[in-house]
């Protein structure tokens, strides 16, 4: 027996998610984002078990891009950041990426480059996130050198982020939105602009493309969920199992600096995983786990290699016990990464990229349902 920690990732519920986001908006098509090694999840895995039905791949840069191309993935890959050197652009060719410009001098790089064939453009506008991307004021004579260079660039889109799709609160998020539309139409450009939040929430947000992330892994970043969001499958289940149970009476300090004090006698569930395997050190006594498909909490700091649970009022429960930090248990029971998330003072984004390598994916569904370990 080795160590009980693993990550189950459940293909098809992926599959599910991205149909969801497409099916949401209809009339464009949706990138898959999947940087980050896929949010965690496992960039190449998710990619070959998406690729019959995501029309382009969307990584943060070229050596994500490169690792799929590796791996025997030929659907279109757009750089969200594009180059960050000159001299990706070659490769950039060669492996037949799309690239997001969002500076100068990427601008001047590209049009000094001669490629044997036109490469896609995406040209970010800085729309309000105040991050990536030309100010309005530049983008009209960026768009037209580019437009004049058809030898160089085809196939340009316009591109922008949402810094406020999340929070429902639309102030903020109509004024970007506004200024989208002024420009999209102004230029007759095709647009690139909803994340997963404006993909659930905001209709009027999606375009030619759409790049939903977060929501292909099940996870809802909407402040409040709705009717888009609770069809949400999730991916990652996180899960482990009791090690050792501690049978303590009242008053007794449990963990790193004693944080949680037992209040009356109680049984403590150790569970193996910790901040080693990318548990986030800051749950708060209180984090919900499932124990055997059962709520039960943690009870003091987490550690590196394991965490405390108070188990007292699940008496069924004992070493050997299913553990599911989040996701959904074999009992069908399910924890949301996003619940956990608000127990660490963070979100669901952290907490799926943050699986550390030491804990082994297991993957099942799929494409063509094969079960595989990696
Ligand atoms: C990561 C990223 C996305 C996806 O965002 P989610 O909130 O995960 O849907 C979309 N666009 C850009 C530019 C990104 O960097």
């Amino acid at each position: 027996m080795s160590r009980p920690l693993i990550a189950e990732i459940d293909l098809d519920a992926l599959r599910h998610n991205y149909r969801h986001a497409q099916a949401l908006a209809p009339h464009g098509q949706s990138l898959a984002v999947i940087k980050a090694n896929a949010y965690g999840h496992g960039a190449l895995a998710c990619a070959r078990a998406l690729a019959d039905l995501a029309p382009a791949f969307a990584v943060a840069c070229i050596e994500e891009a490169q690792a799929l191309r590796q791996g025997g993935i030929d659907n279109p890959i757009v750089l969200l950041e594009g180059f960050f050197q000159t001299e990706e652009l070659p490769l950039i060719e060669s492996l037949g990426l799309w690239t997001a410009v969002h500076s100068e001098w990427q601008v001047e790089a590209l049009l000094a480059h001669r490629p044997r064939r036109p490469i896609p453009v995406w040209v970010k506008l800085d729309s309000g996130m105040h991050r990536l991307g030309f100010p309005a004021q530049q983008l009209e004579r960026i768009w037209h050198r580019l437009l004049d260079a058809p030898d160089r660039v085809r196939d340009l889109h316009l591109m922008s982020h949402f810094a406020t799709a999340d929070a429902l609160e639309p102030d903020y998020f109509q004024r970007q939105l506004r200024m989208l539309n002024e420009w999209a139409a102004r230029l007759d450009a095709p647009t690139c602009l909803a994340n997963s939040p404006a993909t659930l929430a905001w209709p009027e947000t999606h375009g030619a493309w759409n790049r939903p992330g977060i929501m292909l892994y099940g996870s809802d970043p909407l402040e409040g969920a709705n009717d888009a969001s609770r069809g949400l499958k999730p991916v990652m289940t996180l899960r482990s199992e009791i090690i050792a149970v501690q049978e303590l009476g009242a008053g007794e300090p449990v963990g790193y600096g004693g944080r949680w004090i037992t209040p009356a006698p109680s049984r403590i569930g150790v569970v193996a995983a910790g901040y080693g395997d990318g548990y986030d050190r800051h749950a708060r006594d209180g984090t919900p786990v499932l124990v055997d498909g059962q709520r039960s909490r943690i009870a003091g700091k987490v550690s590196m290699d394991m965490l405390t649970v108070d188990i007292t009022n699940l008496p069924n429960t004992g070493i050997g016990s299913r553990v599911t930090l989040w996701g959904q248990d074999t009992s069908g029971a399910v924890l949301s990464v996003d619940e956990v998330a608000r127990h660490c003072d963070t979100i669901s984004y952290t907490l799926l990229t943050g699986v550390l390598p030491r804990v082994p994916r297991r993957y099942h569904g799929g494409m063509n349902s094969v079960t595989a370990e990696a």
